[in-house]
């Protein structure tokens, strides 16, 4: 309660930066850390930008290397909770590859990310409300690459091409996509390996796929009161976007160039339609690509929306760091 006031207060979009270690090669290198976290706790964070320069970019949390998933989570569970009082909302990770956009959403299976955690507290949070509500959940799980939805829980191919469509009570869907209905933990640890295996089909390397592809969770909450039959649908994405670097001189043409035109064009909606939304503007341009257009629902109005800023601590990523703070400062 006392979280949607100081919502309702702020408005419905925050921003937390997430930096990641030095990773083991960056530490025999030599590679110094740019960034300081001295004031962290107050949600700044520092760049040095070279000779005695600083700038500092304020969040609504700042992560350093030393927070743990359990850290993370505590600040996203209220957000995640509210998908059950009838809200739509949005977590998505953007960031430039390597700086763990993967690791804060899906994590390892040590180290469990948001993804797991968000269903693992939706189910204790519906088990608590038992005697006044009931729900059911279920999830889709997809991946836009080349401005292309694949369904990575389609059993079989299909050579149908994926669109998204309005309902008539105007939420967006996308017809024919599987919806996996989970009742507990085991199921959605199943439905979240199947999604992530079938990503890596058909290509060379995974990692680099999966770079240059948005991969996208969707929990779908239907919801009963059992005081007054009231049903309410609400849904919940979770997106661990591709890679926000600019495209390396020597990949100007072919396929390479496509795709990172086809990331930078998603991208950039993506902030467009924040911004947008934060400027209060008439038009929100969802239509501009379909990451916005899938998220149309969860973005705006009175949904919620969470967005991770991942960086990179090392000297060597300034640019691409400096350009992720930049994007994330333009949305804030
Ligand atoms: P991205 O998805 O942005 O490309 P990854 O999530 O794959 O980045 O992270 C790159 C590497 O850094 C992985 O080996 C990951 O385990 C590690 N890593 C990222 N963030 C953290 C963190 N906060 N703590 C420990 N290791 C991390
Ligand atoms: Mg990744």
């Amino acid at each position: 309660e006392l979280y949607n006031q100081i919502q309702e207060a702020k408005g419905n979009i925050r921003v937390f930066c997430r930096c990641r270690p030095l990773i083991k090669e960056e530490i025999p290198a030599g590679y110094k850390m740019v960034v300081d976290f001295e004031a962290a706790k107050d949600g700044d964070l520092g760049i040095l930008t070279g000779g005695s320069t600083r700038k500092t970019f304020k969040f609504d949390r700042v992560y350093t290397p030393n927070d743990n998933q359990v850290d993370v989570f505590a600040d996203a569970s209220p957000l995640v909770i509210s998908v059950l009082d009838g809200y739509n909302v949005c977590i998505f990770a953007y960031g430039q590859t390597g700086t763990g956009k993967t690791f804060t959403m899906e994590g390892t299976e040590q180290n469990r990310g948001v993804n797991y955690r968000t269903l693992e507290q939706l189910f204790k949070i519906s088990k608590e409300r038992s005697e006044t509500f009931t729900y059911s959940l279920s999830v889709s799980v997809l991946e836009v690459y080349n401005e292309q939805i694949r369904d990575l829980l389609a059993t079989s191919p299909t050579s149908k091409k994926l669109e998204i469509k309005q309902s008539s009570e105007g939420s967006h869907h996308v017809p024919g996509i599987v919806e996996a209905k989970v009742d507990n933990l085991k199921e959605v640890w199943n439905v979240l390996q199947a999604g992530s295996n079938a990503r890596s089909v058909g290509s060379n390397n995974v990692n680099e796929h999966s770079s240059r592809s948005h991969c996208m969770l969707c929990v779908m909450v239907k919801a009963k009161n059992l005081m007054n039959g009231e049903c309410t649908k609400s849904k919940l994405w979770l997106v661990d976007l591709a890679g926000s670097e600019r495209l390396a001189k020597t990949d100007v043409q072919g396929e390479r160039l496509k795709e990172a035109q086809n990331i930078n064009r998603s991208l950039s909606a993506l902030g467009d339609v924040i911004y947008a939304l934060a400027t209060k503007s008439s038009h929100i341009p969802y239509r501009n690509s379909k990451l916005t257009h899938l998220l149309q629902d969860s973005l705006g109005g009175d949904s919620k929306t969470l967005m991770f800023v991942q960086i990179s601590p090392s000297e060597q990523d300034l640019s691409e760091t400096l350009s992720s703070l930049n994007f994330a400062t333009r949305v804030r």
